[in-house]
């Protein structure tokens, strides 16, 4: 039996006086590909952070690949693409392949330096997302659709089994929007990658996503994307919302209606 990449039980997590997180349980399965929706404010990123140790818990339990966070160390497992990157900005100097060889160099203990396994492993990375060609440019002068391929490429250089990606769509214009989203369908079809996606764009989370969860500091809903469409309760308070953007998938596929 193959052990889940994220479980959270009872998780509580706030900032000063305010409840960010009130006893939230949660668990991604291996191979699922988990959509995290809520309204502004409703604790998306705050989940993403405590489950990374950036942020700790109130109160509650979170194991990641069966061991509790606080014994955890395979951080390299698990890729991230956090909701804003000091990375991402114009003025930071780096280099394409040294942004991705970064984080080859935060996955090492001994030795903390690049190797030719690593230069490779890069090279991969990048020609994964198909940006091979810009390897030497430096990454404040590209376009925010190729800037987010790099933090992607970055997020995947050690083939993480689990993927956190915070919103990575904002800045995209629709066409790579669309290539983008692809891209994770494909990862998570072909290599088996769990994937959580925290995003606003409902319709596109019911065209690719399995599960759902639905966060307002609370879990309103966790569960399969058919289960979801499938309850009576649940459309019933989602009403249009639900069945004509995120139930569409289903409709598509000639089930409910
Ligand atoms: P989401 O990602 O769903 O928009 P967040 O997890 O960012 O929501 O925020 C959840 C709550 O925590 C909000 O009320 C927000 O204002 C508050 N919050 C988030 N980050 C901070 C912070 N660094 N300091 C204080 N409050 C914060
Ligand atoms: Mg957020």
């Amino acid at each position: 039996m193959r052990v889940n990449p994220i479980e959270v039980n009872d998780l509580s997590a706030s900032y000063g006086a305010g409840t960010a997180l009130d006893h939230v349980s949660w668990r991604a399965g291996s191979g699922e590909f988990w959509a995290v929706v809520g309204p502004n404010g409703s604790g998306k990123t705050t989940l993403l952070k405590t489950l990374l140790g950036l942020l700790p818990a109130a109160a509650g339990e979170i194991a990641l690949f069966g061991t509790p966070t606080g014994r955890f160390g395979d951080w390299h497992r698990i890729g991230y693409l956090p909701q804003f990157s000091g990375i991402a900005s114009p003025r930071f100097p780096a280099t394409v392949r040294e942004v991705v060889g970064m984080e080859r160099l935060a996955a090492k203990r001994f030795p903390r330096w690049l190797g030719p396994a690593d230069a490779t492993a890069v090279t991969d990375s990048l020609a994964r997302l198909g940006i091979a060609d810009l390897a030497a440019r430096r990454i404040g002068e590209l376009s925010g659709g190729q800037r987010q391929r790099v933090l992607l490429a970055r997020a995947l250089v050690n083939r993480p089994p689990l993927l956190l990606l915070d919103e990575p769509t904002l800045a995209l214009d629709p066409d790579s929007r669309n290539a983008f989203y692809e891209l994770l369908a494909e990862m998570n079809r072909r290599d088996g990658v769990t994937i959580v996606l925290v995003t606003h764009d409902s319709a596109t989370a019911g065209n690719y996503a399995s599960h759902l969860l639905y966060l307002d500091r609370k879990v309103v809903f966790s569960g399969s994307f058919s289960d979801f469409c499938s309850s009576p309760e649940m459309t019933s308070r989602f009403g249009a919302f639900a069945q004509h953007t995120i139930c569409h998938q289903h409709d598509r596929a000639g089930g409910a209606p």
